[in-house]
């Protein structure tokens, strides 16, 4: 089992771009686990809870990246933000009120993505397109001054009508696209999109960096 975590941590390594980045997706794994891909040299990892999260941080060596990945709740906010590396999951403007408060009492400016919606299940999170539009346009920056807006993410609808998934990622690419040339956004410039069974049309559409769980540590119960 931890043999083949390394083995899949240099199986990534060889086969992504370089412009792609790994978020090695270590939810409801244990920390052994994690120390295998980091053993491998890996280095960023993703939780999707706050309080698994933050016991990971605390238990693990502290030069991991830590990303939370998944819905954030505004009360648990002040748990991660004194630590961690990437927000992707940034899906209502009093989400990022809050990051920008907690971030404020750290002392930190914490790098964010907004999520946008762009599955066909009602079930996921995010922003719709005009919604993040909007966001976009009113100065986020001042708004927001302890926070600092590097990109977007989108999880796709999850089927196996592979045309389904292109045209939800081609379709955030080019939101993503739209953004970059209209607003003046320095930081802009992270497309987080694609996860094991899907990252491959996400990297043809214009991904920088996928979130792999499963293919790295095995099947989650
Ligand atoms: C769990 C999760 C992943 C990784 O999923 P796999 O299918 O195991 O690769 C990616 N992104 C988010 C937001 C997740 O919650």
């Amino acid at each position: 089992m931890e043999k083949r975590i390394a083995e899949n941590i240099e199986r990534f390594r060889s086969e992504l771009p370089e412009e792609v980045q790994l978020i090695a997706v270590s939810k409801t794994k244990p920390n052994e686990a994690v120390m295998e891909a980091y053993r491998a040299g890996h280095r960023v990892f993703g939780e999707n809870r706050v309080q698994e999260l933050v016991e990971k941080y605390e238990a693990l060596p502290k030069d991991i990246a830590w990303h939370m990945i998944g819905h954030v709740q505004s009360n648990k906010i002040k748990y991660f933000a004194p630590f961690v590396n990437l927000v992707h999951g940034m899906d209502k403007p009093k989400r990022l009120k809050e990051l920008n408060k907690e971030a404020e009492k750290c002392g930190r400016v914490i790098d964010c993505l907004i999520q946008v919606h762009i599955a066909k299940e009602e079930s996921k999170f995010g922003f719709d397109y005009e919604e993040a539009f909007a966001l976009l346009e009113q100065k986020p920056a001042e708004r927001y001054p302890h926070l600092r807006i590097c990109g977007l993410m989108g999880m796709a609808t999850n089927t196996n009508e592979e045309h389904i998934v292109r045209e939800e990622f081609a379709g955030l690419k080019r939101f993503f696209d739209k953004v970059k040339q209209a607003f003046d956004l320095p930081h802009f410039d992270v497309l987080s999109m694609g996860m094991s069974n899907d990252y491959q049309i996400a990297i043809e559409e214009g991904s920088t960096m996928v979130r792999i769980g499963s293919s790295i540590f095995g099947s989650r119960q």
